[in-house]
């Protein structure tokens, strides 16, 4: 489309996740969205999954950070540091800068729009395009997006839950909360602290999620308690406390309420025909806090309306986005 031995890419560049798609490959590149950097020279020396293994465990000299909050670039010289090398990475030694679509929250302004097109160049795209992230999360999830019929899709990420209505290849209706799996986590690790005086930390706190985490009490009192170790507030030692799934369950009530809140109040505010077709297609979760245990059950019960989860939810935004590089020639006009 762009001239010979060009590569045009797709990034899905989350809060937890950043996911490389290459046009004509797939995905070839999913890794967290985390740098390692020298406090003092702000080198970067780890990027990745490798600069992930050393969250809370990094020397004074050592910061492992996450560029990327609530969607957003939160650090846009380690926003561009890791794209860069995600890029480099993804592309491997083929020359020749590509195109490049990024996809961007519903509901972010301008300027933080503009700072993800700007990264993305800085990073080494020849140029960069915006799609929204339901949008994109739809097609990955091989939701009829340009057909007359209402789909409904909810991205549960690290840092936002995206929720959208989408007919005739647009979004009808949408909305975006700060509330997903990094709250989770947090809403875990605060629990904890509380009830067992443990001082936990982010990557236990997920784990606690991963491994018996469930969005309904009933089935979190059938999840068998694991142990879990982190530092005694008291002594100041370091110790091994149980947790079970109703701990778990109780730490992150309130914030899948809260997301099962946005789904109900976006439902609410549908028109009847799209509202008719989300109840005959259903309610399709993506992202990684789709994999929670029972969330499905849980927002069917509260909004009546059946719910799925797509298949390989953590990748849908990426190959929607992936997908998407067809029409860059359209969104090149539009932009
Ligand atoms: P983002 O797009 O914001 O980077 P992702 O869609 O990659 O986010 O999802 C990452 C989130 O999904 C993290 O908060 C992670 O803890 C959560 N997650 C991944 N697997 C599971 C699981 N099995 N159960 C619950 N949450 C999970
Ligand atoms: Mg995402």
């Amino acid at each position: 489309m762009f001239g010979f031995g060009e590569k045009n890419i797709g990034i899905d560049l989350g809060t937890a996740n950043t996911i490389v798609y290459v046009e004509g490959k797939g995905i070839v590149l999913r890794e967290p969205s985390v740098v390692a950097k020298s406090t003092k020279s702000g080198e970067v020396i780890a990027v990745g999954a490798e600069a992930r293994a050393m969250i809370g465990r990094t020397p004074a000299s050592i910061q492992a950070v996450r560029p990327m909050k609530d969607g957003v670039i939160a650090d846009y010289d380690t926003t561009v540091a890791m794209m860069k090398y995600f890029i480099q990475k993804a592309l491997g030694h083929s020359s020749g800068k590509p195109y490049v679509m990024v996809c961007v929250p519903t509901g972010i302004t301008a300027v933080e729009k503009r700072a993800v097109i700007d990264a993305t160049r800085v990073a080494g795209a020849r140029d960069a395009y915006v799609i929204e992230e339901p949008f994109a999360a739809a097609i990955g999830a091989g939701l009829p997006v340009m057909d007359p019929t209402g789909s409904m899709v909810v991205d549960i990420g690290g840092g936002t839950t995206d929720v959208a209505t989408i007919s005739l290849g647009g979004i009808v209706s949408s909305r975006s909360v700060r509330m997903a799996g990094d709250k989770l986590n947090e809403s875990i690790a605060q629990y904890v602290r509380q009830k067992y005086n443990l001082l936990i930390g982010e990557r236990t706190s997920e784990q606690l999620k991963i491994d018996i985490g469930s969005a309904s009490a009933d089935a979190a009192k059938e999840i068998k308690a694991v142990p879990v170790r982190g530092r005694d507030l008291v002594t100041g030692l370091p110790t091994t406390v149980e947790i079970s799934g109703t701990d778990v369950n109780k730490a992150i009530n309130e914030s899948v309420m809260a997301i099962i809140a946005t789904i109900k109040e976006t439902l609410e505010e549908t028109s009847p025909e799209i509202a008719a077709d989300v109840i005959d297609h259903g309610i399709v979760l993506t992202g990684g806090g789709a994999l929670l245990r029972n969330i499905t059950d849980v927002i069917a019960e509260a909004t009546q309306v059946p719910v799925s989860i797509a298949s390989d939810p953590l990748d849908c935004v990426a190959i929607g986005t992936g997908e998407s590089l067809k029409s860059i020639n359209v969104m090149k006009k539009k932009q």
